[in-house]
């Protein structure tokens, strides 16, 4: 059995063909199962026999929500959803006055290794499909009752590893019959996998990308990215131009504060030399600290200091509000965490 979620209108459209059905059906089907229709007898204009043949071949997947934890500062939400395989992820909703934002997984661990990141800990597990991506958004939507209007993927995983997937997800995500959700509203996050940075950008979509960056020079990076061993900052930077070049959209680079590790004032001035003159944005992230990992958060003052140089430097830069930090709302955590109480208690 398929999951219909994977299948997007085209390839839905061929199906039918494939197997005698006229292809405006798929249209008809798929915009039933975005508009929350999940048993195939509940689609009204679809006749009986195709509703069987739907039966003998697709199934429409969801998670299951195995936990819910809500923050008592913000009352931002952690979602850990349980797929049919048992395998666990996390998506964040966040609720703001302009909507509300959701913080997908797209990867069941990590194989990227970042120093500070409790995702990638124990590797990558597998690639979710495009509509194990998706309904991520639906299950919270279905849950909270409300439209989700706002999606970065910085959950577990690192999207461009899970390229295909990712990108048929974004096609899902953004389309009409789909959830509908603009492509302006949607930030894709990557430690900066080079090749796909320009595959990316070829495709033409309004995303915003974001670039975990974390340092100013290649020696520093390698310290906490081993992706830097790969990829050195002057090609990320490159693929950014060409991306911004294709898209016109602002690049954000993404750089979490790590006490004594990249927080200093000198940091800060050849960060701001690096960037300067590129359409970007700088998003301060004070690090979360995780268990298995020495790294501390940098200080209230260094934060305030290294945003400051950025700002009289011309660089534009904001610090991230910290959200659901009492719910181990950092990439990873919570999935981390559930597993060791999850091992302590069959011990
Ligand atoms: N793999 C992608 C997306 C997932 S991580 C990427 O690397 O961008 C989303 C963001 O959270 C990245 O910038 C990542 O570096 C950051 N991050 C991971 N662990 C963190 C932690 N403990 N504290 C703060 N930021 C963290």
């Amino acid at each position: 059995m398929k999951n219909l979620l994977d299948y997007t209108l085209e390839e839905l459209m061929l199906w039918m063909k494939e197997n005698g059905e006229s292809s405006f059906r798929a249209k008809q089907v798929i915009s039933w199962i975005y508009k929350g229709v999940k048993d195939f007898n509940g689609m009204k204009n679809i006749p009986k026999s195709l509703t069987q043949k739907l039966e003998e071949n697709f199934k429409i997947e969801l998670p299951k929500i195995e936990e819910i934890y809500k923050s008592e500062i913000d009352g931002t939400e952690k979602f850990l959803l349980e797929f049919s395989d048992g395998n666990l992820i996390e998506s964040v909703l966040m609720r703001y006055k302009h909507g509300n934002s959701i913080c997908i997984s797209t990867q069941v661990g990590c194989r990227m290794g970042c120093k500070f990141c409790a995702s990638t800990i124990e590797g990558r597990v597998r690639n979710l499909t495009s509509g194990e991506i998706l309904s991520e958004i639906i299950v919270v939507q279905d849950y909270i009752g409300e439209r989700i209007s706002n999606v970065v993927l910085m959950g577990s995983g690192e999207p461009l590893d899970n390229y295909d997937n990712v990108i048929k997800f974004l096609e899902v995500v953004s389309a009409e019959y789909g959830l509908n959700i603009g492509q302006r509203h949607i930030t894709l996050s990557t430690c900066g996998i080079v090749p796909k940075i320009y595959e990316l950008a070829d495709k033409d979509f309004s995303v915003t990308l974001a670039i975990s960056l974390h340092a100013f020079s290649d020696e520093k990076r390698k310290e906490i990215m081993p992706i830097a061993n790969k990829y050195n900052i002057e090609e990320v930077l490159t693929s950014c131009r060409y991306f911004i070049e294709k898209t016109n959209r602002r690049v954000t680079f993404e750089y979490a504060l790590v006490k004594g590790i990249n927080d200093t004032k000198e940091d800060a001035k050849a960060l701001s030399k690096l960037l300067k003159g590129m359409l970007c944005h700088v998003n301060l992230i004070p690090i979360n600290e995780i268990k298995e990992s020495s790294y501390k958060r940098s200080s209230k003052e260094s934060i305030k200091d290294f945003s400051d140089i950025l700002k009289s430097l011309g660089i534009e830069v904001t610090v991230r509000r910290e959200m659901g930090s009492d719910i181990n709302a950092a990439c990873g955590q919570l999935r981390r965490s559930y597993i060791d109480t999850q091992k302590i208690g069959g011990e």
